[in-house]
């Protein structure tokens, strides 16, 4: 039998990272692929939270191959939503959230996938090689 009310599962989608409430036949309801076909899914690739203006090993973060090449990648948060809702907008206020992301030649071409930003911890989640996350990880610790 079928237990009929148990409370909904969240889980992260293997394919577009967002935290989702599977829909009927595990379908995400953010990108409609299936959840349980992985087999698209490349595994070697890790979500990771960055602050801002966090310093990073000299590691691409796509194929974790040492380079000291950094790319700028910069967040705006949509200007108008935020004077509506604090009224005047001090100058000093910064909305958008700038990493410093090293990336090597050959990487170059490839897009930085960024799976969400948090403007008010100033993070951003990026999909990184499983490689560089370990980097980074033994970086902060050291
Ligand atoms: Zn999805
Ligand atoms: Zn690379």
């Amino acid at each position: 039998m079928e237990e009929e009310n148990n409370p909904p599962i969240i889980i992260e989608c293997p394919h577009c990272h967002v935290q989702v409430i599977p829909m009927a036949n595990n379908i995400c309801p953010s990108c409609r692929e299936d959840i349980n076909n992985k087999q698209n899914v490349n595994s070697r690739q890790v979500v990771l939270m960055v602050h801002e203006s966090e310093e990073l090993p000299p590691y691409c973060y796509s194929c974790s191959a040492p380079t000291d090449r950094y790319v700028r990648i910069s967040a705006d948060e949509e200007s108008g939503l935020e004077t509506l809702i604090f009224g005047e907008k001090s100058p000093e206020s910064t909305s958008n959230v700038i990493v410093y992301l090293p990336e090597c030649e050959l990487c170059s071409d490839s897009e930085i996938e960024l799976i969400e930003v948090d403007y008010e911890n100033q993070t951003m989640k990026i999909m990184v090689d499983i490689r560089f996350e370990e980097k980074v990880l033994q970086f902060r610790a050291s």
